[in-house]
């Protein structure tokens, strides 16, 4: 398996649309890493130019160590898989996996090997000898995935696997893949638009906006030390509460003031908050860091919201609750048996030792990460 280096990549289409710039990612050897972030954002390009499709307008990819911006490719020893499957639809199952190696002239016994091998490891054999119209979505995407395995490549390349699957399919699938990765030790790099699937299958993830890379780190740092407001409100489902307030300083003792939520904040928050901030900022709040009144008692610092009830979403295990605070809409994760009532006035309560500060003009976080560490 291999290293794959992305090193000053820019992208850029038809002489003007900036496509991926300023890119900097090395993926480790039989690392996972997810490629994150909104249609538009470069995330295929930047898979396609190391698989070798697109050109690289500036910049180097190494794979293993070797430059190859200049090697085509079916010499990169990679593999890819996409959303369309682009299966062979005259071709048997068996002859869609064989395709590949036949064409590198494998002789017939390995060739046959490595399709019954890979069959198992994806629990297809049975399908073996059906036409890709006779497969399911699930299963078409599983051929697809062992045409990949069959050709042992340096390192996988995913572009939005799962995208045409349905949402429990999809789940299923999600959990194969990663187990794909444990049992073939291999690099990976996996395209989503999907949060969830970055945050459950990737062992790093990067998030891009713009062609650029926002962050990158593994799941739960991204979750709970996001760089920006973007990545904040990108990554968490439902996504992070904003609320647009002061930052005041009192030598070292920082309160966060607005028209509907004004507190102190912890010291645990105020040791964390860079160096002169002040002003004009964003208070985040995670959906889960919002309780009712009863259990708020236990939170060590907190601060209470006056709320209008819009929706109420039962989800069996917690509640959603869509209010407005003050013209502002708030998503709350309530772990209840009986929900408030859809359009009456209730008391929230916000847990600030897990609040996020960001910069009212740039998104730029105002905290320190969980090391300390200035970002
Ligand atoms: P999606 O999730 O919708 O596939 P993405 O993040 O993968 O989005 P890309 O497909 O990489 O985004 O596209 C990045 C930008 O480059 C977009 O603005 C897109 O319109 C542009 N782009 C992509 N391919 C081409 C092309 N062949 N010619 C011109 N512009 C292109």
């Amino acid at each position: 398996m291999a290293e794959v280096i992305i090193k000053d990549v820019r992208k850029v289409f038809d002489g003007n649309v900036v496509a991926v710039t300023d890119m900097n990612l090395t993926v480790e050897d039989r690392e996972f890493v997810v490629l994150v972030g909104p249609s538009g954002c470069g995330k295929s390009t930047l898979l396609r130019m190391v698989a070798g499709l697109e050109d690289v307008t500036e910049g180097e990819i190494f794979i293993d160590g070797r430059l190859v911006n200049d090697v085509p490719p079916k010499d990169r020893d990679i593999a890819m898989v996409f959303q369309n499957y682009a299966l062979y639809p005259h071709m048997s199952v068996y002859e869609n996996m064989a395709f590949g190696l036949r064409l590198r002239k494998y002789p017939k016994d390995e060739i046959d090997q490595r399709v019954r091998d890979a069959a198992d490891i994806l629990g297809i054999e049975k399908l073996l000898d059906r036409r890709p119209k006779a497969l399911s979505g699930g299963q078409r995407q599983r051929v697809a995935v062992g045409r990949a395995i069959v050709r042992k490549p340096r390192v996988f390349l995913f572009d939005e696997p799962l995208s045409n699957l349905d949402a429990k399919l999809r789940v299923q699938m999600r959990t194969e893949i990663s187990k794909l990765h444990e049992r073939l030790n291999a690099t990976m790099i996996y395209v989503t638009h999907d949060q969830v699937e970055a945050m459950t299958m990737g062992t790093r993830i990067m998030v891009m906006k713009d062609g650029l890379s926002q962050q990158v780190a593994d799941p739960l740092t991204i979750y709970h030390v996001p760089v920006n407001q973007f990545v904040a409100g990108f990554i968490g489902s439902p996504a992070m509460n904003f609320i647009e307030g002061t930052l005041k300083n009192e030598s070292g003792a920082f309160s966060f003031e607005s028209r509907e939520l004004s507190a102190r904040l912890p010291d645990s928050i105020a040791e964390r908050i860079l160096k002169d901030s002040s002003g004009d900022v964003v208070l985040g709040v995670r959906p889960e860091d919002i309780y009712e009144t009863g259990p708020a008692a236990r939170l060590e610092s907190s601060a209470s919201i006056s709320v209008h009830v819009e929706v109420v979403e039962p989800m069996g295990n917690e509640i959603f609750l869509y209010v407005s605070l003050g013209g502002n809409d708030m998503v709350a994760r309530i772990d209840v048996r009986t929900p408030p009532t859809v359009n009456s006035d209730i008391d929230l309560v916000v847990d600030l030792t897990s609040a996020h500060l960001f910069d009212r003009e740039t998104g730029v976080s105002l905290l320190l990460g969980d090391q300390g560490q200035a970002r």
